[in-house]
């Protein structure tokens, strides 16, 4: 499927395919490239059953926003009749008695899901090699990873399967495994779309948000999932922009923020000059390049590793294998029967996270650690917020490096954190950011972040749209047949 989705919706709209065509050359591209350990489930019956059903709605006059679009949805989202694994074990056969409302959303506007894509255990990581389905290979080199959490969304998508997949993004989530795959991943505005039915990892951070080909296409599924929902009391009240209509416009008098921070060590070389080649970029289109400051930002990694894990086990402990998922098979007790059911149901990286979160929640430490992490937390989105006085939208590398090996970090848990740096204190600050791609380092995709005010998408969208209107990075393909 070499379509953008934008182009699929008018294609579909036009009569130029059905959905029925659309769905089965999605599901033969996924067979054909089942190698890739994209999905973690694919039901082929439904979703044609799906496909056929949009097909009749439009021949009855229907008109959804993505009506007959295929779409993945990140194995995070609970999806009634199709098991929700969050690719643990703990929750390998689990099937949720109900849609996630980003699911149902999508539903509603006509879009017909084909699958559930492979990720991090419960989100935690960034390289998909936490999954308990196996790790996920990245399209434009199999040796490599495909960034995580949501590794097999961006996968999907760079390598055609779906023209369009959802993530999440607690820390970085949807942005470096969007940058990693060369596609365009948007990490909405804590609040702007619900949390609802997605599968908690660290709630104060977790976002659900749309990995497609172009800013234009995250638009139209920005456009299906955002908005107030009553299940969430966090989700925001504050009307949805027009993503769509709102895409149209040029970069005059837009001043981007360039964080003096962003460029020092650690920062791969080819990535910083493919960096400063899209600022320049930017400038030519009319934008202003002003110098900024994010002092307190080689502080969000330690602190999101205090609050994330602290949130994470609290959230993680209604997995006891009495009401849902995994139990071990045979125990003495109940005390024995919980030890065995979480100490075979999790995996690895999980442990850690809660064994943490919880040492930093326990009393004689909750001081030091939480209360600390909380206060650090404010510095960093009080930088944000100085730093938007003098600029409309910041831009940045979105990670370090391009795709590493697989196996390369899996036995230094801080190198793979420290992948995060740029796309964290994003998340502390709950504002929204975007990752497109914006170059090719070794011959793989460097991706641009932008980040913007709160509940400031519709701005984003439009910087990315017109950068892909100026540039061809977003149409580079990986070389798969
Ligand atoms: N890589 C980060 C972590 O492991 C972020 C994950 C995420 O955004 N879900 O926590």
């Amino acid at each position: 499927m070499s379509e953008t989705l934008a182009e699929l919706v008018r294609g579909l709209a036009a009569g130029r395919y059905s959905s029925v065509e659309l769905v089965d050359a999605s599901l033969a591209r996924i067979r054909r490239h089942a190698d890739l350990n994209a999905f973690i489930t694919v039901d082929e019956e439904a979703a044609r059953a799906a496909a056929r059903a949009a097909d009749q709605a439009r021949g009855a006059g229907g008109t959804g926003l993505l009506l007959g679009v295929p779409l993945a949805h990140k194995d995070i989202f609970c999806t009634a009749g199709m098991r929700t694994t969050c690719a643990s074990r703990m929750l390998a056969g689990f099937v949720a008695p109900y849609d996630a409302t980003v699911v149902a959303r999508l539903r509603a506007h006509g879009a017909v899901m084909v699958g559930k894509t492979n990720m991090d255990e419960f989100a935690m990581g960034s390289s998909n090699e936490t999954s308990y389905f196996g790790p996920v290979r990245n399209p434009w080199d199999p040796t490599r990873v495909p960034g995580g959490s949501s590794g097999g969304s961006a996968a999907a998508v760079a390598a055609g399967l779906v023209p369009a997949a959802t993530g999440t993004d607690t820390g970085g989530s949807i942005r470096q495994p969007a940058a990693f795959c060369g596609i365009t991943g948007l990490k909405p505005s804590y609040g702007r779309v619900s949390r609802y039915g997605m599968i908690a990892f660290a709630s104060s951070l977790d976002q659900a948000g749309p990995m497609a080909r172009s800013a234009e296409d995250c638009a139209y599924v920005l456009a299906a999932m955002a908005g107030f929902d009553d299940r969430d009391s966090t989700s925001s009240e504050r009307p949805v922009d027009d993503y769509i209509g709102g895409l149209s416009g040029d970069l005059a008098g837009l001043r981007i923020g360039v964080v003096r921070e962003h460029f020092g060590a650690g920062l791969d070389a080819e990535i910083g000059a493919a960096t400063q080649a899209a600022l320049a970029e930017f400038e030519r289109l009319g934008a202003t390049l002003v110098d900024v400051s994010l002092p307190n930002s080689a502080a969000s990694l330690p602190c999101y590793y205090v609050l994330a894990p602290a949130e994470a086990s609290s959230n993680l402990a209604r997995y006891d294998g009495v009401r849902y998922g995994y139990r071990a098979a045979g125990y003495r007790d109940l005390e024995d029967m919980y030890k065995k059911t979480r100490g075979e149901g999790f995996g690895a990286e999980v442990k850690r996270r809660i064994m943490i979160g919880t040492y930093a929640l326990s009393s004689g430490y909750y001081d030091a650690y939480y209360l600390k992490a909380l206060k650090l937390r404010r510095l960093v989105a009080d930088d944000f917020a100085a730093a938007f006085a003098q600029c409309d939208i910041i831009a940045g590398p979105t990670a370090p490096t391009t795709a590493f090996a697989l196996g390369a970090k899996t036995d230094d848990p801080v190198s793979m954190y420290m992948n995060d740096i740029y796309t964290i204190p994003v998340n502390l600050a709950g504002l929204p950011a975007l990752s497109m791609p914006a170059g090719l380092a070794g011959g793989l995709p460097v991706g641009l972040q932008l980040v913007g005010r709160y509940l400031d998408e519709a701005r984003l969208l439009r910087v990315a749209h017109r950068y892909q209107q100026a540039t061809d990075w977003h149409r580079r393909r990986p070389p798969l047949s």
